[in-house]
C-alpha cells in the first residue's frame, strides 16, 4: 500500500449563518478548487466551529424545509440540537451523538437548539454532512437513525480511540448503516498518539480537526478548525496528535452518477429537480408543524 499524499489543507471559510442558529463555514464544496463531485458520495459538510450562542427563550435554529434524494448527517460536538421531521421522527443530540436522516423520497424536517440549551446559552459546535443516495435509492422512504455516543462503536488505540460512527476501521464495524460504502470516524488522540487510517485509493477523502491540531503522514500540520482534503493517489495516512486531538474523517466510495441540486433537492436530472418543487408545493412531502 501506498500514502495517500494531502491535497491541500484549507483554512475555515468566512462563515454564514443558516437560519440563526448555525453558524457555519463550508469545507465542501467549498471554495478551493472543489466541485460537487470532488468529495462524491459528499455533497456538502457545513461546519459550525465552537461559538458561544447566548441564552434565549426562542430556540434559534432553520425552521421547517424540504429535502429529497440523500442523507443529512448531523454531528454534535457542543451544545443540543432538536430535530423533528414529517415522517414523525424526532430527537434531541448532544455531545458525541449522531443524527443520521435519510430524507430520499422526500421529508419536510426542522432543525433547532434544544430548549433547555437555548434557555442556559453555551458553546455550540456540530458539523453537518449531506450523504448522496445512488440513482436506485433516492426515491426509497425516508429513515431515521439516532445515534447516541454510548452507541457508537469504539476502537482503542495507544493514546486515543476511533469512534466508528459509519463504515469500519480495523475490524471495528460501524453504528450507522449507509446504502453505499462509507466511512465515517471521530478519532481522540492523547498528545504524541498516532492514528494510521487505509481506505480505497479511489475513496474521495478528507478531514476535519475539531480541537487541537494534527501533524499528517508526518509532514504538514492541521490546526483546529482547518480541513484537510487528501489526494486519490494511495491508501494510507497517518495523523500525530501534536497536542491532544480531535478529529472527524471521512472516506467514501464516489458514486458515479450525474448530480443535478437545487436548493434542499439532489437528484440525478434537472426533471426530477421539477419534479421535487412540483411534489413539495403539491403537499406530497406530509405535514409538519412550524
Ligand atoms: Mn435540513
Amino acid at each position: 500500500m501506498s500514502t495517500r499524499s494531502i491535497e491541500l489543507i484549507a483554512a475555515p471559510p468566512a462563515p454564514h449563518f443558516v437560519g440563526d442558529g448555525f453558524r457555519v463555514h463550508n469545507f465542501i464544496p467549498g471554495g478551493f478548487r472543489m466541485d460537487r463531485e470532488r468529495m462524491s458520495p459528499f455533497l456538502m459538510l457545513d461546519y459550525n466551529s465552537r461559538f458561544y450562542f447566548p441564552p434565549s427563550e426562542t430556540p434559534r435554529g432553520v425552521g421547517v424545509h424540504p429535502h429529497r434524494g440523500f442523507e443529512t448527517v448531523t454531528i454534535a460536538y457542543k451544545g443540543r440540537v432538536a430535530h423533528h421531521d414529517s415522517a414523525g421522527n424526532s430527537g434531541v443530540i448532544g455531545e458525541g451523538d449522531v443524527q443520521w436522516m435519510t430524507a430520499a423520497s422526500g421529508i419536510l424536517h426542522k432543525e433547532f437548539h434544544e430548549e433547555a440549551f437555548s434557555r442556559a446559552g453555551g458553546d455550540f459546535q456540530m458539523v453537518q454532512l449531506w450523504v448522496n443516495l445512488p440513482a436506485k435509492d433516492k426515491m426509497s422512504p425516508p429513515q431515521y437513525q439516532g445515534i447516541t455516543h454510548e452507541d457508537i462503536t469504539k476502537h482503542a488505540l495507544p493514546g486515543g480511540v476511533v469512534e466508528v460512527i459509519a463504515g469500519q476501521y480495523r475490524d471495528t464495524p460501524g453504528a450507522a448503516s449507509t446504502f453505499t460504502p462509507v466511512h465515517l470516524y471521530n478519532v481522540r488522540l492523547k498528545k504524541g498518539a498516532k492514528a494510521a487510517f487505509d481506505f480505497p485509493a479511489h475513496f474521495n477523502t478528507a478531514l476535519l480537526v475539531v480541537e487541537g491540531s494534527l501533524r499528517i503522514n508526518g509532514t504538514e500540520t492541521a490546526p483546529t478548525d482547518h480541513f484537510a482534503l487528501f489526494d486519490n493517489d494511495g491508501e494510507t495516512f497517518e495523523v500525530e496528535a501534536l497536542e491532544d486531538a480531535l478529529a472527524l474523517i471521512l472516506s467514501g466510495e464516489p458514486i458515479d452518477e450525474p448530480i443535478a441540486a437545487h436548493g434542499p433537492f439532489v437528484m440525478n436530472t434537472r426533471a426530477e429537480i421539477q419534479e421535487a418543487f412540483e411534489d413539495f408545493y403539491a403537499g406530497k412531502f406530509g405535514v409538519l408543524e412550524e
